[in-house]
C-alpha cells in the first residue's frame, strides 16, 4: 500500500497517509480540518532513459534445425 505525503497550508501540518490508489485522497487536515495538498514526490516513479527500452525474449528458442529443411546448393563448376 502507497503512502502519501500531504501538507497543509492552513496550519502547516504535514502528515502521511496510507490509501490504495483507488481510495480518494485526504481532503480534510487532521489538525485544522483544511484541505491538504497531496505532496508528489519522486520516489516512485517510472523513469525512462535512453532510446526507449526494449523487452526481452526469455522464450527458449529451440536450437535443433531440422535436417529436413532444404538445402540451396550451388553447384560450383570450374572453368
Ligand atoms: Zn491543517
Amino acid at each position: 500500500m502507497p503512502t502519501y505525503e500531504y501538507s497543509c497550508k492552513q496550519c502547516g501540518y504535514t502528515f502521511e497517509a496510507m490509501q490504495n490508489m483507488h481510495e480518494p485522497p485526504v481532503a480534510v487536515c487532521p489538525q485544522c480540518g483544511a484541505t491538504p495538498h497531496r505532496i508528489v514526490s519522486g520516489g516512485i516513479g517510472i523513469i525512462y532513459k535512453g532510446s526507449g527500452f526494449y523487452a526481452t525474449d526469455t522464450k527458449s528458442a529451440p536450437a535443433s534445425v531440422p535436417d529436413a529443411a532444404p538445402v540451396k546448393t550451388e553447384s560450383a563448376s570450374s572453368g
